[in-house]
């Protein structure tokens, strides 16, 4: 049985505020101005992927607090390292709900 992609509202908005933390941290980490590195956009196609077939959809928790460990231990490691370096700088520049919501805090 195929299964439909996840669009709804809450998954676009975690896919937008995903991409936006590796857009900083490939800006601010590999000083790719323009578009991302190779690796960058590797993580950020697979981030989008995992977030088009959670699940939960709708109604999924944070990644980090999620009971499901989908993702590949590499790009585990890979978002877990933007995540730490992005999530506080995005709180900084937007004070969102769906950064507060990915990092659980
Ligand atoms: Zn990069």
């Amino acid at each position: 049985m195929k299964r439909e992609l996840n669009n709804g509202p809450i998954v676009q908005k975690e896919k937008d505020t995903v991409t936006e933390m590796i857009r900083l941290y490939c800006i601010k980490k590999h000083h790719h101005q323009q578009r991302l590195c190779k690796d960058c956009q590797d993580l950020q196609d697979y981030a989008l992927k995992r977030l088009s077939l959670c699940q939960f959809g709708e109604s999924k928790t944070a990644c980090s607090n999620c009971s499901v460990h989908c993702y590949k231990p590499e790009y585990r490691q890979k978002i877990k390292s933007v995540m730490r370096f992005s999530g506080p700088r995005m709180l900084l520049y937007h004070p969102v709900y769906a950064v507060k919501h990915l990092l659980n805090k």
